[in-house]
């Protein structure tokens, strides 16, 4: 059985990609904080899969600590998520955003290196992309100027990376470029952390309907788009979790060689902010009270993926949509 270091593994995008690689054979041990989850994902957890996993509370970006962990227990790999993740939080805290994500980062790296051993799969971001030149965009299409810190740390992060399978041919890497993941495990059991007040559009959305605020705002209406409002492609957690244990077993079958491999994970279609309104009210049968407003500071205009080279080369097709998402974050928000 290989036994996998999931950091970050009480967050949102972890501890759903744990009970897939439970589910498919994987033994997990978690490294997270808790700076932006809390100690009962773990019970999620152990309900859907019956395995209790063990977590080691510390803080990754503390080099002594990551060090000591990975003397502690060996692994065949790790998926490193655990990041800051909020654009507008990033612009600013540009400081605390680089210190976090980029020290976090390289303790992975030594504290794996120095075990003698390889794989990682790394989160990185759509946002890497920029206000990209073409779109759909491609694992190809050439990365343009970070357009927040958040984003500055995914693209140095993926630099970081690159470097060392250079300098360490032995060290096989893969760079998993999200687009927007939403939407909550279909047991019930675990979901996005309900933390107030959300900034992502879709628990946004959802804690607006349940009245945990009166309103929202559709940052932006006069962006070169459909409806002026941002494109986004959406891309439900469960298939996104889905995607870490391929990628996983694509590593260790030993199918990447000096330079990581990069894959787009979304679902292929862009969404604009109003159209991803117009699903959750349609699947809801909720009236949304929002109102239009100005734009966010470090948002791109569009993005969505190409993810044709995933579906090749993981074999990874996505089978949930807008309304799947929709659907579970809403039964997710009123469990609460
Ligand atoms: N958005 C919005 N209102 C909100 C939260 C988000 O209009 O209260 C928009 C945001 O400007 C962006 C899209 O929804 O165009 C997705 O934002 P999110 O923060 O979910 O993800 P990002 O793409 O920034 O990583």
């Amino acid at each position: 059985m290989k036994r996998i270091l999931v950091t970050g593994g009480t967050g949102y995008i972890g501890s759903h990609t744990i009970v897939d690689l439970i589910e498919n054979g994987f033994e997990v041990v978690s490294a997270d904080n808790y700076h932006n989850s809390h100690p009962e994902v773990l019970d999620g957890i152990e309900k859907i899969t019956g395995v209790r996993v063990k977590n080691y509370a510390i803080d990754l970006a503390d080099a002594d600590a990551t060090s000591q962990l990975f003397v502690k227990e060996q692994f065949d790999g790790v998926i490193h998520f655990a990041a800051y993740k909020l654009v507008g939080e990033s612009v600013d805290k540009p400081l605390a955003y680089m210190r976090n994500n980029l020290n976090s980062l390289i303790n992975v790296i030594e504290g794996l290196a120095a075990q003698g051993s390889s794989n990682l799969v790394f989160s990185s971001s759509c946002s890497v992309y920029g206000n990209a030149d073409e779109l759909p965009v491609r694992e190809t299409t050439p990365r343009k100027e970070a357009e927040s810190p958040y984003a500055l740390t995914k693209q140095v992060g993926e630099d970081i990376i690159t470097d060392y399978c250079k300098a360490q041919p032995d060290f096989a890497a893969i760079l998993l470029r999200y687009f927007n993941p939403a939407g909550a495990h279909s047991s019930g059991h675990i979901g996005e952390d309900p933390s107030n007040p959300a900034t992502s559009l879709v628990p946004v959305i959802t804690q607006t309907a349940s009245g945990k605020r009166g309103s929202m705002t559709v940052f932006g209406t006069d962006y070169a788009t459909r409806d002026g409002s941002c494109v986004r492609d959406y891309i439900h957690v469960e298939d996104l979790a889905h995607a870490h244990t391929l990628a996983l077993k694509f590593l260790l079958e030993g199918k990447v060689s000096t330079n990581p491999e990069l894959f787009n994970l979304g679902i292929g279609e862009g969404l604009t902010v109003l159209e991803a309104i117009n699903a959750f009210e349609k699947v809801s049968g909720e009236k949304l009270n929002y109102q239009l407003g100005s734009r966010r500071a470090g948002d791109v205009v569009a993005v969505y993926a190409d993810r044709s080279k995933a579906e090749k080369q993981l074999g990874w097709k996505p089978t949930r949509d807008v309304e799947d998402i929709m659907r579970s974050a809403w039964a997710w928000e009123k469990s609460m």
